[in-house]
């Protein structure tokens, strides 16, 4: 499982220990600009018993995006027509995150015989990124089948993906319900004392929060 410290992966993780005897969580310290997320992600995983690798691989050594160059601003959400239907993909785009990520992911779950691959990924209340969409899941859940020796001895890796179609109020009354420590959360870009409120990030969680009528615990 694939966790960041944000409110889906931490939601995703909750789904994952529900679902399976034995979670390994996968947290990537790609020099992102604050240590907030990994931290956060450090006690999401201790508070839902989950076992952590933390992984270095600095994807800040290229840049070329807002999380991993100093030199690009953290942009301010604004109320655009939506990413998907726009199309445009705003500046915290990290290049090929989650194709790096996947592939991490799957070279752990196959030195460890794990079945399954979990991703909280969501393409509904989102920032447009393509590696967040179905169609890139499934194709790369192809790709592992091929590449993969469990795959080609007819046991593939199964991707899953729970939170993909959520709203992020949906997420949000899940991770409700199924006891998330949401408290522990980090999403915001930025990496300050306290969520900026002004980023993509913390404006898609604020809207999750007040959709679902529950207040956000972790701004108390
Ligand atoms: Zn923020």
């Amino acid at each position: 499982m694939l966790l960041s410290g944000g409110l889906d992966s931490t939601v995703c993780l909750a789904i994952a220990v529900r679902d399976s005897p034995a979670v390994t969580t996968v947290t990537v310290d790609y020099g992102q600009r604050h240590r907030r997320e990994l931290e956060a992600a450090r006690r999401v995983a201790a508070g839902l018993g989950a076992e952590q690798l933390v992984v270095n691989l600095d994807l800040s050594a290229w840049g070329g995006s807002a999380l991993t160059d100093d030199a690009i601003a953290v942009p301010n959400h604004t109320a655009a027509p939506s990413y998907a239907a726009s199309g445009a993909i705003p500046t915290t785009y990290v290049p090929a995150r989650n194709l790096i990520f996947c592939a991490l992911a799957c070279g752990i779950a196959e030195s460890r015989d794990c079945d399954s691959v979990y991703l909280g990924v969501n393409a509904l209340d989102y920032s447009g990124y393509p590696d967040c969409r179905p169609e890139f899941i499934a194709a790369f859940q192809e790709a592992a089948a091929l590449g993969l020796k469990r795959g080609v001895e007819g046991r593939p890796l199964d991707f899953r993906t729970p939170l993909i179609r959520h709203t992020k109020a949906q997420i949000v009354g899940l991770g409700v319900e199924l006891g998330a420590p949401l408290e522990l959360t980090w999403s915001c870009y930025r990496g300050e004392m306290e969520p900026c409120g002004s980023c993509d990030a913390c404006a898609l969680r604020a809207k999750g929060f007040s959709e679902a009528g529950v207040t956000d615990p972790a701004l108390r």
